[in-house]
């Protein structure tokens, strides 16, 4: 107390003057001098005071809400970027392809390419092939070899096409494509026609090539599993001659052979295509893929 009492450069600036203080003697004077100024020049005095005060607490204020503002913004700006973040990583995964279990679609199924293959839809175009009461063999053709290349990439087998629409292929063309195509087995699907009949038959190469044989076995063994009206086997040759080809099993440089579809002229047959067309379609490919792995891997 005495130090500070005759000492003023003892204060620091700032530190609060308490009256205890302030000597008793020089606290008089200063409560004389405030009595002696006019009052209305103390009242103004006074509202300066208090215009000084109220200026201070707007500013602060003022301050505490631009803070408030200024942190507010960046937790916005904080959850927006996390918010992307996520989104960001989203975007990216869907760049590598990801099983979808909730939808699953054939489109979405990724199998590692093993070979090629060649699927020959029979006739085309100009060409109906068989005709049956206005059904054409050539569209039952190319709806079963579609859903049958449908299948054979589920299983990693890529299927070139002789053709995919209705247009008109040459017969000798369609092994070329196969040739062409670097083909590992080639099938040509077809439909027989007969005023009495029913049944699955394949035709092989005359020269009795096993390969062949192995390819045209093996689709029929499936087609049977699956259920069929009737399995009428492996023929050799042509229909007509059993030591010449049909041109799809002349040309190709590769395993293959020329499957009858059923009768178009049964009902049986045309009804359990309409029916179990995918099944079907699943067992040809199924014999194909087993038929690549027996010849091409050693399975
Ligand atoms: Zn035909």
């Amino acid at each position: 107390m005495e130090r500070r009492k005759n000492s003023d450069s003892g204060y620091r600036r700032n530190a609060p003057v308490r009256r205890s203080d302030i000597d008793p003697e020089v606290y008089r004077k200063i409560m004389e001098r405030r009595q002696a100024i006019d009052p209305e020049v103390r009242r103004i005095i006074m509202e300066k005071r208090k215009k000084a005060r109220r200026k201070k607490v707007i500013i602060r204020c003022t301050i505490l809400a631009l803070i408030l503002v200024l942190i507010i913004t960046g937790i916005v700006f904080l959850i927006k970027a996390l918010a992307s973040g996520g989104e960001r990583e989203n975007t990216s995964s869907k760049t590598v392809w990801k099983p979808d279990k909730t939808a699953q679609t054939e489109e979405q199924t990724f199998v590692e390419e093993r070979g090629i293959v060649f699927i020959d839809a029979g006739h085309g175009g100009e060409d109906p092939g068989a005709e049956e009461e206005g059904r054409y063999e050539k569209d039952d053709n190319l709806l079963i070899a579609l859903a049958v290349k449908k299948e054979l990439a589920k299983l990693g087998l890529k299927a070139v096409m002789s053709r995919e629409e209705d247009v008109s292929v040459d017969r000798e063309a369609r092994g070329k494509m196969a040739n062409e195509a670097g083909a590992m087995l080639m099938l040509s699907i077809h439909r027989n026609q007969a005023s009495v009949g029913e049944g699955y038959e394949i035709w092989v190469p005359a020269d009795g090539d096993p390969a062949s044989r192995t390819l045209a076995e093996n689709i029929l063994k499936e087609l049977d599993h699956t259920g069929i009206s009737l399995n009428r086997g492996v023929k050799t040759g042509t229909l007509t001659d059993p030591t010449k080809d049909y041109p799809e099993n002349e040309v190709p440089n590769m395993p293959s052979c020329l499957l009858e579809f059923g009768f178009i002229t049964s009902v049986q047959d045309n009804v359990d295509l309409a029916l179990h067309r995918k099944q079907y379609a699943e067992a040809i490919a199924r014999a194909m893929s087993v038929t690549y792995g027996q010849l091409y891997v050693g399975e």
